[in-house]
């Protein structure tokens, strides 16, 4: 599926009924499940513009898009199947600007559906941890280092970990924004320490941090995947602010690391888009419902 183009993937799921069949597998890779009882037989229910599954025990009706990132979404499976395949291409990759058109829906919809779709692969990292040998580097998104110890407003610090193979290949990787902005140009100890808390496996690991910024990047093993990630963010969304460039830094990471572990990635991304549950718009752009306008004026205005 990974070697198709646009075409060849939109005749290969040309109706709802081949998408919701997809789906079907990946959701219940090894046949229904009922949600409620966990009963295994089922009647089809095919009024409903999507099919339902009503438990053969209890009678409860599952519908395909519950838990998942496509739950209560009035878009058709083959437009979220088209948006997250043009997802798990490697870059250029795909802006909401361009989802919108291949898609025609409207641009907070593309928008949405391309943060879901990020959502769900933030889920799927948080749940690996870098182990064995881990090398953790400094890096800076935005605006170029500058020879100042104070840091510029649009520099944003990160830590890039990456675990590597006896070969010192990286088999993993990890870019995470700092918790807080430093003022001055190093990364205090609390951040690495917070870092290595959430992202490294405690045991068996033995992690090697080069975060003085004046060390040679060569050195820095993750490095030229975070040069790519920058190119690729600047070049396919034109940069983004702080609010989400880390659900762009997620996203990167993830085509990344399905390559290094040489998985399919469509399948891999539908599946797990399959088995995320859905976040609301009210949770991805971290706004209270309040101020309903203003709220959606400010977030059709980025990428
Ligand atoms: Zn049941």
């Amino acid at each position: 599926m990974d070697q198709l183009s646009l075409d060849q993937f939109q005749d290969r799921f040309h109706s709802e009924e081949v998408c919701a069949d997809y789906l079907f597998q990946m959701k219940w890779p090894n046949g229904f499940v009922c949600p409620k009882c966990s009963h295994r037989h089922f009647y089809r229910i095919t009024t409903r513009r999507l099919p339902l599954y009503e438990c053969a025990e209890c009678h409860h009706q599952a519908s395909l898009t519950v838990d998942t990132i496509m739950e209560g979404s009035r878009t058709t499976l083959q437009k979220w199947f088209t948006a997250i395949f043009l997802s798990s291409r490697p870059a250029p990759g795909i802006n909401a600007v361009q989802l919108k058109e291949i898609i025609q829906v409207t641009y907070k919809t593309s928008w949405l559906i391309l943060h879901k779709i990020r959502r769900a692969m933030s889920t799927s990292d948080a749940s690996h941890l870098l182990s064995g040998m881990v090398q953790v580097h400094d890096a800076c998104y935005g605006h170029p280092y500058n020879i100042y110890h104070q840091t510029h407003p649009k520099e944003h610090f990160l830590l890039v970990g990456t675990s590597l193979n006896e070969q010192k290949q990286p088999t993993y990787i990890k870019m995470k924004l700092l918790m807080e902005s430093p003022r001055e140009k190093f990364i205090p100890t609390a951040e690495k320490k917070s870092f290595a808390e959430r992202y490294i496996e405690a045991e068996n690991s033995e992690v090697e941090y080069i975060t003085q910024r004046l060390k040679p990047r060569r050195l820095k093993m993750g490095y030229p995947y975070f040069k790519r990630a920058s190119q690729w963010i600047n070049d396919t969304f034109h940069g983004i602010g702080v609010r989400h460039l880390q659900a762009y830094l997620d996203e990167f990471c993830y085509r990344i690391n399905q390559a290094l572990e040489q998985a399919p990635i469509f399948q891999g991304l539908i599946q797990l888009c399959a088995t995320t549950k859905k976040a609301n718009y009210w949770k991805i752009t971290g706004r209270r419902r309040k101020n309903k306008k203003s709220n959606l004026m400010q977030c059709v205005t980025q990428n």
